[in-house]
């Protein structure tokens, strides 16, 4: 339906577009023009989400006995689908969230990556043989889906993020509620269509937009809902997690960061610069492997920090959908004020504002969340912005000693999601891997991405549960069992025990 020129969007339960029960919808704005109303979501309750969970369980018996090639066959029905529509699928990302078009398209890349990865995992979908200690015996191994999966996803990835969770969830035969970040429901509704189009038989995959506290809760607490799959916040993901674990379900979640980059003498200064700058100000600092902070070998220090500057302020701000834009505005009024009040208070803290640490309010900006890159030098350990995620275009720099000095900086968060390291010097490379805490390490490339067929995620606060993508997902989606057959004539003689 569109009523002004804005149209409403609906749920997608049981293979049927329909209306909350609530009768009310929200609007979404374009963070580059705040005026801007994009669309109408449905502001879902706990009853829909319940809904939808029961139309996942309907469909269940269906797709869980479809074979995993038939399963596989639409969901390359889908890549093909969605690399026709990559390009509106990237505009809606910018419109919504706000970042670069060309981070847009990167996204929509990404998750045609892992749809072709998950759909070649259904003529996979292995188990294994193994010789039993008895004879007459066959002992092997077979997955089975989960059942009901809740998929609960943040707005910085709109379409990247569900569809590495949908796409693995779906080839090993699970039926899905999908509920997205409220700010970035369009790009849902345009993923969910293109597994619509694919063919997925009703109830496959469900989607509910509206606020996490009713609908996500619901969907945790519910006695049918087998898994959960979160990326967010680590607050939130803490909460989900025990009363996921309290519930005895199956959960994964991804959760915050605090990336850093170490900048070693030796290394090739002009390599490590477009990195970090790529690292800490792409997509606005808003990923969850941005690179929050840089820690410099000493003698590199003041070369690192005129570059650095130097480089910062030729970065162009802009509306993300003008493609020479290298920084956008920030996704929302929320991300805007947890940005400014950080920057407010690592100056209260004493470091140092090296560069930036304004808002842009006049003229082109004045109708966007728009903050200049920042950086702040002098940063001790122990302050707030050395510590917390800030999630935006703020980069904080440390000196160090050596390698040793480095890791232990590097090391001294709660957060443990991706880290880099710099350098021409083997020893030191593989020093640093050994003993860097993060789930994922680069050597000579920025903290940012990963491939879809490497295990993605974090240590410490950053994650908990299995890793998402790579065989890891696959394990996630699904259950092992252990069959052993006896086809001997006569009775078997077994060891008494278990
Ligand atoms: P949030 O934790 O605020 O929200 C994530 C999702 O959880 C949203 O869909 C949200 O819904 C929902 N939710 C909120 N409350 C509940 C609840 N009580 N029960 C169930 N679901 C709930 O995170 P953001 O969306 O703000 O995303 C940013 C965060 O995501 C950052 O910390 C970032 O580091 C992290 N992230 C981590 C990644 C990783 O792989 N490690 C990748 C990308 C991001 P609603 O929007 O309606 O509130």
């Amino acid at each position: 339906m569109t009523t002004n020129g804005v149209s409403t969007y609906q749920n997608f339960i049981g293979g049927q577009w329909v209306d909350s029960v609530s009768g009310r919808t929200y609007p979404i704005y374009n963070p580059a023009h705040k005026n801007t109303v994009l669309g109408e979501f449905q502001t879902s309750v706990a009853e829909d989400a319940l809904k939808a969970v029961e139309a996942a369980q309907e469909a269940l018996p269906g797709w869980s006995g479809t074979p995993a090639p038939a399963r596989a066959a639409i969901l390359f029905r889908a890549l093909e689908i969605l690399r026709d529509r990559a390009d509106d699928i990237a505009r809606t990302i910018t419109l919504e969230e706000g970042k670069p078009i060309a981070d847009s398209q990167g996204e929509v890349k990404r998750a045609m990556n892992i749809i072709e990865y998950a759909a070649g995992e259904g003529r996979r979908m292995f188990g294994y043989t193994t010789p039993s200690e008895l004879p007459n015996t066959m002992a092997y191994t077979v997955r089975r889906p989960l059942g009901v999966v809740a998929i609960i996803t943040p707005w910085n990835f709109p379409i990247a993020i569900p569809a590495w969770k949908i796409a693995p969830a779906l080839i090993c035969g699970n039926t899905l509620v999908f509920k997205p970040a409220s700010g970035t429901p369009m790009s849902a509704v345009k993923l969910v269509q293109v597994f619509q189009d694919a063919g997925l038989p009703p109830g496959v995959l469900n989607l509910i937009t509206g606020p996490g506290g009713l609908v996500g809760n619901a969907l945790v607490e519910s006695p049918q809902v087998n898994g959960i799959s979160f990326t967010g916040s680590t607050e939130i993901g803490t909460a989900i997690y025990v009363e996921g674990a309290r519930r005895l379900k199956k959960v994964q979640c991804e959760m915050g960061g605090k990336n850093a980059v170490i900048l070693l003498a030796d290394a090739d200064m002009d390599k490590a610069m477009g990195g970090i700058i790529q690292g800490a100000f792409g997509s606005t600092g808003q990923r969850c492997t941005a690179t929050s902070r840089v820690i410099v070998e000493a003698p590199a220090y003041d070369q690192f920090m005129n570059e650095v500057i130097d480089r910062t302020s030729k970065l162009k701000i802009g509306d993300g959908l003008d493609p020479t834009v290298d920084v956008s505005p920030l996704a929302s009024q929320n991300q805007f004020d947890t940005v400014m009040e950080y920057i407010g208070i690592g100056t209260e803290e004493g470091a140092n504002l090296a560069y930036g640490g304004h808002a842009l309010t006049g003229g082109e900006y004045a109708q966007g969340f728009y903050v200049e890159p920042t950086i702040f030098t002098d940063v001790g350990l122990d302050m707030r912005i050395a510590q917390e995620e800030i999630f935006g275009p703020v980069l904080t720099v440390f000196q160090a000693g050596g390698i040793e000095e480095a890791i232990q900086v590097s090391n001294s968060v709660q957060f443990g999601l991706s880290s880099s390291v710099y350098t021409r010097d083997i020893s030191r490379a593989f020093q640093y891997i050994d003993t860097v805490e993060t789930g994922m390490v680069h050597v000579n490339a920025p903290t940012l991405g990963g491939e879809v067929h490497l295990p993605f995620g974090g240590l410490k606060s950053s994650g908990v549960g299995q890793r998402e993508q790579g065989t890891e997902a696959f394990d996630f989606f699904t259950e092992v069992i252990s069959v052993y057959i006896d086809h001997g004539a006569a009775a078997t003689e077994r060891a008494r025990f278990i």
